[in-house]
């Protein structure tokens, strides 16, 4: 078993989590070493409301089954479609995604901050279709200036990877073929 080490100082986790199938291995691992996280549904660039709401269901099944508390955020893909506004041709991994990821993640931090919450960390870069610096990289700088310390696990490491795909399978999680955005799908590139 991955044996997890949170940063120095912290205790209350918050978890941002963008679905299920990135969730349960991340959810399990840290169950198994006594850190049992508040979860944060926080995914305001997923389109149409119908697939928010599948990955939503999906995410609370698991967490009510696992005994792990869930914060479903508001959604504003309004507000979401701003912060992105000017970036919406670039590639997968490109700027809209820093943008993205930061919006989201600057969502969790003020949370974390207003609810006894000192340390956050997200589900966005346990798919391989994600960049770990790019999350990193927007979490160092969701939590700057902030009460809340960063925390740059790699989900995807200590067979966390493979635990990833059986517990999609055990769970027969509903599991995307797209990253959420509309510009996700019209690039076809997820
Ligand atoms: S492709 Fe995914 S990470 Fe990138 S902007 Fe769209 S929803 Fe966000």
């Amino acid at each position: 078993m991955l044996e997890l080490e949170l940063p120095a100082g912290t205790g209350r986790v918050l978890l941002h989590s963008c679905c299920a199938p990135c969730s349960g291995a991340v959810i399990e691992c840290m169950l198994a070493n006594g850190i049992v996280p508040t979860v944060f549904f926080s995914n305001s660039n997923i389109v149409p409301a119908d697939e928010y709401e599948l990955r939503k269901a999906e995410l609370k099944r698991y967490c009510s089954a696992s005994g792990v508390p869930v914060v479903d955020d508001d959604y504003d893909h309004r507000a979401w479609l701003e912060a992105v506004r000017g970036l919406e041709r670039e590639p997968e991994r490109g700027r809209r995604c820093s943008a993205c990821f930061l919006f989201r993640l600057r969502r969790a931090v003020s949370y974390a901050g207003q609810n006894g919450f000192d340390v956050l960390t997200t589900t966005l870069a346990s798919s391989r279709w994600k960049d770990l610096e790019q999350v990193n990289a927007a979490g160092e700088a969701a939590c700057a200036g902030s009460s809340v310390v960063w925390w740059p696990q790699n989900w995807r490491k200590g067979g966390l990877q493979p635990r990833r795909g059986e517990i999609i399978r055990e769970q027969g999680f509903y599991n995307q073929l797209f990253c959420g955005c509309e510009f996700s799908k019209i690039n076809e590139k997820i």
